[in-house]
């Protein structure tokens, strides 16, 4: 699968992508139950803290404590992992972090390697960076291994194979998995089976794991992974050499601020009270777990995106997937129509920063686009357990795209006409009059077509019909 950082090679913008996901209705119908789902599970694991809002709060404080003093806290960081046995590594983009970890893997002689799933690897495409360096790296999160295995893209955050159902993961298991046969059946017990003695091999012998991380401590140098399988827990403490892979923005200061994000991840994200395993480790420790642990920090944008004072709050992202659930745009269109690794809202923002400033055009276009891909409803930023206000980012993204694209698109054009006749209160009285042509064009209250180039708009959306009265007029008459 050819991997642009951040962005899937090749893909096409949001709306393309989007015309063709809306028409596949087996993804509609796997989304629409699998959201459904955790949306109300969730609701429910967050109405039983009464203190919610105020861990919303608490972690938004947090984080902007982190991003306002990056830099302190990083070598804070780099300190305390140092002191422990640990070496860190520095990335400023996706090509160095790649480089780092095949030389690093390479020095081991593996020519294999297992991996706990990673958003911030996946960013980087670090996957076809080590098979096109000889070493194949094993998914051994079951939703990520599905992908894997059908040489597919993740969907989701959380479930990266949430447009799957079970017969689908049935054929590629048959399929692709060494071993299983055409008796596989589709019962969630015998998938996971299958899945569990395949990946049981894998992790005995591997000699290097990869993980990313959830979280890093910059006081003790603790590095903490939440999942729900226990495959992490294997990687992290099986293999000889441990090397994660960490956005710079992962970092919190104590264990105390620790304690506050533990809390807000697993009720918004798998809606569980905690998370059924959550791996801590600092540094190394002879005898116990991985003889040599690196850690390698990286930039690949996040810097260029903290110098956006409205766009540097999706960085206060903890990866918990709630917004995509809720999203009406999100549950209709399915996570691969985002053309990147983060889908749904957090795409939506994080994406275009991320990845600005491509040389290649059509990625420009899919990044430009992406703002667009939103309903502005709001709900993204209700659920959000850092209350990154996603609307809020949008627009500004939006604001950024269009004039990107110059003076004279129909937008701005639109924009510098409405503005003309909105300056003066004669013209304005003026257009309000021409609007009331309109209304022998209504159908049951709506108008749903309108010439060329009113049409652009009305070819997805209705236009309210015009008041009889205009509400000056109605003042003047009323109390005038
Ligand atoms: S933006 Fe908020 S809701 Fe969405 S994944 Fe990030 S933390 Fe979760």
């Amino acid at each position: 699968m050819g991997r642009n950082p951040v962005t899937w090679l090749g893909s096409p913008t949001f709306p393309a992508a989007a015309r063709t996901a809306l028409a596949d209705v087996q993804l509609r119908g796997n989304l629409a139950h699998a959201t459904g789902t955790i949306r109300a599970k969730r609701a429910a694991a967050v109405a039983e803290l009464p203190d919610w809002e105020r861990l919303r709060r608490a972690g938004e404080a947090i984080k902007d404590d982190v991003l306002s003093q990056l830099d302190v806290y990083l070598e804070q960081l780099e300190r305390s992992v140092t002191a422990r046995g640990g070496v860190v590594h520095w990335a400023r983009d996706a090509a160095e972090a790649n480089d780092i970890v095949l030389g690093l893997v390479r020095a081991t002689g593996a020519r294999e390697v297992v991996k706990v799933k990673s958003m911030a690897t996946m960013e980087i495409g670090l996957n076809e960076a080590l098979a096109a360096g000889g070493v194949s790296a094993v998914e051994t999160d079951l939703a990520e291994l599905i992908v894997q295995l059908g040489d597919d893209r993740p969907s989701h955050i959380l479930v990266p194979a949430i447009h799957r159902n079970r017969s689908e993961i049935r054929d590629i298991f048959r399929a692709t998995m060494p071993g299983v046969t055409a008796s596989l059946s589709d019962r969630p017990a015998e998938l996971a089976e299958a899945a569990r003695k395949h990946l049981r091999r894998k992790f005995l012998s591997a000699k290097v794991a990869i993980s990313g991380a959830n979280f890093a401590v910059a006081d003790t140098g603790s590095v903490v992974v939440v999942e729900s399988e226990g495959n992490g827990r294997m990687c992290l403490t099986l293999p000889e050499t441990l090397i994660t892979v960490m956005g710079i923005e992962k970092l919190v200061p104590t264990w105390a601020d620790l304690e506050v994000f533990l809390q807000l991840l697993p009720r918004s994200s798998t809606a569980e009270r905690m998370n059924p395993y959550t791996s801590v480790w600092t540094g190394v420790t002879p005898g116990d777990g991985p003889r040599s642990f690196h850690l390698v920090l990286l930039d690949n944008g996040r810097t260029a995106t903290l110098a956006d004072r409205v766009g540097r709050q999706a960085l206060r992202c903890i990866r918990c997937s709630a917004c995509l659930n809720v999203c009406p745009v999100y549950e209709r269109t399915g996570g691969q129509a985002y053309g990147s690794v983060y889908p749904g809202p957090i795409g939506a923002i994080l994406t275009p920063q991320l990845g600005a400033g491509t040389s290649d055009p059509q990625t420009a276009a899919l990044l430009g686009s992406l703002p667009f891909a939103s309903s502005l409803c709001g709900a993204c930023y209700e659920v959000c357990p850092v209350r990154i206000d996603i609307p809020e980012v949008l627009v500004h993204l939006r604001g950024k795209a269009v004039e990107a694209k110059g003076r004279y698109t129909p937008e701005a054009v639109a924009m510098a006409a409405a503005s003309w006749v909105m300056a003066s209160p004669r013209r304005f009285r003026l257009a309000q009059r021409l609007a009331t042509v309109l209304r022998p064009l209504a159908r049951r209250g709506r108008i749903k077509r309108l010439p060329w180039p009113a049409s652009r708009w009305t070819d997805s959306r209705d236009v309210p019909v015009p008041a009889k009265e205009t509400f000056s007029a109605w003042w003047r008459r009323t109390r005038g």
